[in-house]
């Protein structure tokens, strides 16, 4: 066994040997990957190998749309045999709101470029002859699925990776991880120990307690899915070619053919529970099937019988029960763990065959060149906290295993493990109606129901639609107030504070005190990583706030772009504030109703910030800054006495019809002004010149990310962002819908809202930069329909900010 290796990767199931695989292709080839049994003898070898493209979210399907692509050539170019069976695939509406959801992935399909067609009930019979149409509304076909031994293409892939120069212990365990003073770590095995500059934790229903080691937190928990195979069929033997595996919202399964007879795997969604009691499986679990519990399935498989007729023709021969690990999002794990630099997470794949090759070459971009040509947030590990303990993590993950064939409408989310993290407001907004979403753990508050009624998820404009306009003219006209606890809040303070954060954000940083900034830090190529409001309280302390699934994320960013003897120290302090968005008109008289601080104009400009009294709390941090574009403040309250401020303003602004608002009315305030998102407009997939942000770029200065965004300068934006106007109907753009110039393909939204006080319907996309000018004509597939979308030339609310310097 070598001493030493430049990446170690724990565990040999299809998402290690997926990684090992596009490290070497990457160009890195002193890789070790250890595996305690056989490769694939944890969930691997028993996974029924489907492959589907099928999937609500682009990033997603570039993962699928790539292992595809990849295991039919894997013998071409591995010499190893894969069994690919292109099948193709069919996935069944059977409700208008799921044939909404096939017509969203339909223009997702458009973005990834893979065939799809959605087909009425009447054309199933084409594709499979021997499927009940009863209660379909349509399918959605898509061509190039298949099914695959996934034993086959994760053999191919380590052969491939070993010609590269990688090598794989097997029957090798990792006892320990361990990191050294030097920054290395060190892999602990039965049979050895190799320091490593990477270690990577890709040991699947073993990756929580591989973890726990380093003291990770790993949210997985290990799901028991079971799949029937039957006894050949005559019907089947007969038939050329294969038929497409079905994917059943009715019986929530998956059918297809297997070696003659009909494999069904049902996704129960009242009975799923934990394998193994909830405890780690012992270390010779190895090639083993979990105990069955078939009578489980029966209901499923009963009904897996009406929609497939011949299932119930023929005797069972076999059933195969084992782990999943699934995430409480659903969302493999994938990207940095938080802390210390160079531990990878690689783990908690729920569909790790149809993700395994795709995730490996994401990862293994992000490893070896610092960054992924995806987004890789929704697999970001920094995505959960230590909030999501073992209660939470099983209970979503039940969830999410019983939602598997579910379709979520925007916005819906789990409705277990909930209440996590409140801001100490939470029992008084939910009082006044707050409708809320889990974000980051917390609870926020999405907007007000008047009468309590919970909010009916849907793809057009529901029954949030009249109130959240309300909430959104409120703020236009008189005055609104927000509890935006959630913000990711830090402070970092000493002598080279100023300094630091000069050379590793873009924009210049305020040298007065009480100045505020919006700047961003750029991946070493010049690309988004973080959004960042810094307020300078000191000329040696700057407190910093950034979106809420970003403080694990912006907490190692700032961490690991320090450098050896700066004098300074990077505080969290997100759960010692709460905040308040007090924002309209009227804002001013509403604060000065409840402070003795001076806000006049001349004493209190826009984008400055001051400490002051409010309702007899001290030390509340006023911030002459806000997401939506009017004259406002953002107090930052000690947490505990937030209550009393939020009432005294309530009261203060009751003659002007103060209206608490939620983050419905806040996005669609934002679109008005045309402010990007972190996360939706600001990925690492793009410059801030083609974020359209060149204002935020301070290139008198050096600063991480300046070389790559001198180039995008004058290179010239790949793509860029637009800001457009469209003739919707009921229903405005989420993001990921395609956008046409004529029959081309141009361009990719990245999220909308309705604007209510300039009552357009609006979006963001990136777009051909040659057609980003005023006036040029779009269509956007909007859930199957185009609709006609033009460029407006600036923000479509306050052009000149006046209404925010006032
Ligand atoms: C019944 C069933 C059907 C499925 N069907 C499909 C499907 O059709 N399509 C699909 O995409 N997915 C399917 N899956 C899911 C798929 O099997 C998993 O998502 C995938 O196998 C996960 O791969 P992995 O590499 O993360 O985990 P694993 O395959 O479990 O690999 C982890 C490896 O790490 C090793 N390991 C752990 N700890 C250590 C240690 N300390 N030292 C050394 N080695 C260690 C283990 O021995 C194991 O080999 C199915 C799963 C089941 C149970």
């Amino acid at each position: 066994m070598k001493s030493h290796a430049r990446v170690v990767i724990v565990g040999g199931g299809i998402m290690g040997v997926g990684l090992l695989y596009h490290l070497t292709l990457e160009g890195w080839t002193d890789v070790v990957l250890v595996e305690k049994g056989e490769l694939t003898s944890g969930s691997t070898w028993h996974a029924a190998g489907q492959c589907p493209h099928f999937n609500g979210s682009l990033n997603t399907t570039k993962v699928h749309v790539y292992g595809t692509q990849l295991y039919p050539k894997l013998a071409e170019l591995t010499g190893h045999e894969v069994s690919w069976h292109p099948c193709g695939g069919l996935r069944l509406a059977t409700t208008d709101e799921e044939l909404r959801w096939l017509k969203h992935v339909y223009g997702i399909s458009k973005l990834a470029g893979y065939e799809a067609h959605i087909i009425g009930p009447s054309e199933i019979p084409r594709y499979h002859p021997y499927l009940d149409t009863f209660d379909i509304k349509a399918a959605f076909l898509t061509v190039t699925d298949g099914h695959v031994a996934p034993a086959d293409i994760t053999n191919a892939m380590a052969a491939g990776a070993r010609k590269l120069g990688a090598e794989i212990y097997r029957r090798t365990r990792v006892t320990d991880i361990r990191r050294l003073p030097s920054g290395e770590w060190e892999v602990v095995s039965n049979a050895g120990n190799i320091r490593c500059e990477h270690v990577v934790n890709s040991a699947g229903s073993y990756c929580d307690v591989v973890g726990s080691w380093t003291g990770h937190n790993v949210p997985i928990a290990n799901m028991l899915h079971q799949y029937v195979i039957t006894e050949p069929l005559q019907e089947l033997i007969d038939l050329q070619p294969e038929l497409p595996v079905v994917r059943d919202p009715y019986s929530n399964a998956y059918l297809r053919e297997e070696g003659n007879g009909v494999l069904v795997g049902p996704y129960e969604t009242a009975t799923a529970h934990v394998c193994w009691d909830g405890k780690p499986p012992a270390w010779d679990f190895e090639s083993e099937l979990v105990a069955p519990e078939v009578d489980r399935l029966m209901p499923w498989l009963e009904k897996a019988t009406r929609r497939l007729p011949l299932f119930g023709k023929a005797g069972v021969k076999s059933v195969i029960s084992g782990a999943i690990t699934h995430t409480p999002d659903g969302n493999y794990l994938s990207g940095p763990a938080p802390g210390p630099r160079n531990y990878w997470m690689h783990c908690g794949a729920a569909i790790g065959v149809a993700q395994g090759a795709g995730a490996g070459k994401y990862l293994a971009q992000w490893m070896v060149h610092g960054q992924a040509e995806i987004n890789m947030r929704e697999y970001d590990p920094r995505r959960f906290g230590n909030w999501a303990d073992v209660e939470y993590t099983t209970a979503t993950a039940i969830e999410d295993y019983h939602h598997m064939y579910y379709c979520y409408a925007p916005g819906e989310q789990h409705e277990v493990g909930r209440g996590l993290r409140k801001s100490t407001l939470y029992a008084e907004l939910a009082q006044h109606g707050a409708q809320f979403a889990q974000v980051f753990g917390w609870e926020r508050p999405r907007w007000y129901s008047p009468d309590n009624a919970k909010e009916r998820f849907s793809w057009s404009r529901s029954n949030w639609w009249e109130p959240v306009k309300e909430e959104a003219l409120a703020v236009r006209e008189r005055v609104g107030l927000m509890d935006l606890s959630t913000f990711t809040k830090l402070e970092v303070t000493g002598p080279d504070a100023f300094a630091f954060l000069q050379r590793i954000c873009a924009n210049k940083l305020p040298t007065k005190d009480g100045g505020i900034v919006l700047t961003h830090l750029l991946t070493p190529a010049g690309f988004v990583e973080s959004e960042m409001t810094i307020t300078r309280l000191a000329a040696d302390r700057f407190y910093i706030l950034s979106a809420a699934v970003a403080q694990l994320h912006d907490m190692d960013q700032l961490t690991w772009r320090r450098s050896p003897g700066e004098q300074l120290s990077i505080m969290d302090v997100t759960d010692d504030y709460g905040v308040l968005v007090l924002a309209g008109p009227k804002a001013r008289q509403v604060l000065a109703a409840v402070s003795a601080a001076d806000l006049s104009n001349a004493a209190f400009r826009w984008l400055t910030g001051k400490e002051a009294a409010v309702a007899g709390v001290s030390g509340v941090r006023l911030l002459r800054v806000n997401y939506v574009g009017e004259l406002g403040w953002e107090l930052h309250i000690p947490m505990a006495r937030m209550p009393v401020v939020y009432d005294a303003l309530m009261v203060a602004g009751r003659p002007h019809r103060i209206h608490p608002f939620g983050t419905y009315a806040m996005n669609s305030l934002r679109m008005e002004k045309a402010y990007r998102g972190w996360g939706s407009e600001l990925t690492n997939e793009v410059t801030l010149i083609e974020a359209a942000m060149d204002r935020f770029v301070d290139l008198s200065k050096e600063f991480i990310g300046k070389p790559g965004t001198v180039h995008s300068l004058k290179a010239g934006p790949r793509i860029l962002l637009g800001y457009l106007e469209i003739d919707a109907r009921n229903e405005d753009c989420v993001g990921n819908e395609p956008v046409y110039h004529g029959n081309t393909l141009v361009g990719v939204t990245t999220g909308g809202a309705y604007g209510f006080a300039v009552q357009k319907s609006l979006a963001f996309a990136y777009l051909d930069p040659r057609l980003v000018r005023e006036g040029t004509e779009f269509d956007i597939l909007v859930r199957g329909e185009k609709r006609r979308a033009r460029i407006i030339p600036q923000p479509a609310w306050d052009p000149t900010n006046e209404r925010l310097r006032a």
